[in-house]
C-alpha cells in the first residue's frame, strides 16, 4: 500500500472506532478524536521506518536513525560473535518484518498498560479507561498497516507465532485496484470525520 492510502485506511477504522466508542456512551472530546485521527495517521506509516527508501525511512527520522543504527549493531554483534540467534534477530529486523507485526504493538500496548496500572497512574484529565481506550484506537495505524501490506503484497500477520505469509489479493501497491481503493476510502472518510467533529 501507498502512503495516502494507508493513511485513509487508518482514518477511517480509527474514525469508525470513535463513533462506537461515543455511541456506546463514552465521551471522547473533539481535541482527543483529533490528536487519536493524527497519531494513527502517523502511526500507519511507522511501520515502514525498517525501508530507508520510503517516506517514513526519509521523514520519520527521529524513530528510523534510531531503529537503523540499532540494526546495524544487531547485524555487527552477529557478525562479530559468528552467532546464528543474534543473525536471526538482526534478520527480523528488516522490512516487512518485526515493525510490521500486530504481535509488536499488541505486545507494546499491555505492557505500557501494565507499567501503567502498577505506578498508580492518576490524571483527572484523562482518566485510566480513556487513556486506554485512545491508545487502544492510535494502535488501529500500525496495525492497518500491517493488513494493508497484506493486502497489496504479503506479510505474516500471525508472526511470530505462525510463519504463514497472508497475501489477501493478487495486486501490487500503486496498482489501479489500490488506486480505486483509496478513492472509495476518501468519499467513506470525508462523511466519518466530518460527524467527528460536528458531534
Ligand atoms: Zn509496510
Amino acid at each position: 500500500m501507498t502512503k495516502p492510502t494507508h493513511q485513509a485506511f487508518a482514518l477511517m477504522l480509527t474514525g469508525a472506532g470513535i463513533v462506537a466508542v461515543r455511541k456506546s456512551g463514552h465521551d471522547i472530546s473533539n481535541l482527543n478524536a483529533l490528536i487519536t485521527l493524527a497519531a494513527a495517521s502517523y502511526g500507519s506509516l511507522l511501520p515502514d521506518i525498517d525501508d530507508p527508501r520510503s517516506w517514513a525511512g526519509h521523514h520519520l527520522v527521529l524513530f528510523a536513525l534510531p531503529y537503523w543504527i540499532f540494526r546495524a549493531v544487531a547485524k555487527f554483534l552477529g557478525w562479530l560473535f559468528r552467532s546464528k540467534v543474534i543473525k536471526e534477530y538482526s534478520d527480523e529486523l528488516g522490512h516487512r518484518k518485526i515493525l510490521h507485526y500486530p504481535t509488536t504493538y499488541l505486545v507494546s500496548f499491555a505492557s505500557a498498560i501494565i507499567i501503567l496500572k502498577s505506578t498508580a497512574y492518576r490524571n483527572d484529565a484523562v482518566p485510566f479507561w480513556l487513556l486506554c481506550l485512545i491508545t487502544g484506537l492510535m494502535l488501529l495505524g500500525p496495525i492497518s498497516h500491517a493488513i494493508g501490506d497484506a493486502c497489496f503484497g504479503s506479510l505474516k500477520l500471525l508472526a511470530p507465532f505462525c510463519n504463514k505469509s497472508f497475501s489477501f489479493t493478487p495486486f501490487s501497491t500503486g496498482s489501479i485496484v489500490e488506486k480505486l481503493v483509496l478513492l472509495v476510502l476518501v468519499i467513506v472518510d470525508i462523511p466519518l470525520l466530518m460527524s467527528i467533529f460536528r458531534a
